[in-house]
């Protein structure tokens, strides 16, 4: 009942006890073990339930054990680990500051990208390298049209707010990007659907992406 009790790398342990976060919600006391063991997931969760961390923790303590991997030779990209994509600026903003935090001094690079603002300042900040990348989905794709951005080696995928972005109109564009990232083999990549809501909607779209995946509701 604890996060000690949780198997994350311990510079992470160290920020959350940072944070102040003492005890797991229920959704990361059931998120955090399933996406550790590697497993995909689609969980039913609200704003509040602390759903951010849910998907945060596991991907900085996968990148923080993983070793360095192999890139395509050659070409000057950059390569993020992994792609967290939200409806919103606001929602963006707020898991990037949130995933700055539990990433502090580990090395690992959190970077945003949002529509309705310059893009070359994104631009910029994108090629100097980032480990996660948090984005919505028109403006990542302007960025993958423009920079020098692959998603090739995504191997932590999070879709937060899943009915949102669709209410929103997003479906083509996450399935343009999403489809960007089918070069590795079956199985590398692991994702993860939050979604306050599971209309067919959001069954279709859990079926299209997600491996064998477990429901948690909430
Ligand atoms: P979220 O649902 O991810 O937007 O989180 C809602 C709020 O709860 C945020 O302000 C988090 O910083 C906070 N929070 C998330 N998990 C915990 C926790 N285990 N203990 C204390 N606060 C938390």
């Amino acid at each position: 009942n604890t996060f000690a009790e949780i198997d994350l790398v311990e510079a992470l342990n160290q920020n959350i006890r940072r944070c102040n976060y003492v005890k797991p919600t229920p959704v990361q006391r059931h998120a955090i073990p399933i996406c550790l063991a590697g497993r995909d997931l689609m969980a039913c969760a609200q704003t509040g339930s602390g759903k951010t961390a849910a998907f945060c923790f596991p991907i900085i303590s996968g990148i923080l054990r993983s070793t360095p991997s192999q890139r395509p030779r050659g070409a000057r990209m950059v390569y993020p680990s992994a792609l967290i994509l939200s409806p919103t600026r606001e929602l963006s903003c707020q898991i990037h500051q949130e995933a700055k935090k539990f990433a502090y001094q580990t090395g690992v690079k959190v970077v945003v990208a949002y529509g309705g603002a310059p893009i070359h300042h994104q631009l910029r900040e994108l090629e100097k390298g980032v480990d996660i990348l948090v984005a919505t989905p028109g403006r990542l794709v302007d960025l993958l049209e423009r920079a020098r951005l692959s998603l090739q080696m995504v191997k932590y995928l999070a879709l937060d707010e899943a009915d949102r972005m669709l209410d929103m109109g997003f479906e083509p564009q996450i399935r343009k990007i999403v489809n960007q990232m089918d070069m590795p083999p079956p199985g590398m990549r692991q994702t993860v659907l939050f979604s306050a809501t599971f209309p067919r909607e959001i069954q279709r779209l859990a079926a299209d992406f997600l491996s064998n995946y477990i429901f948690l509701a909430v």
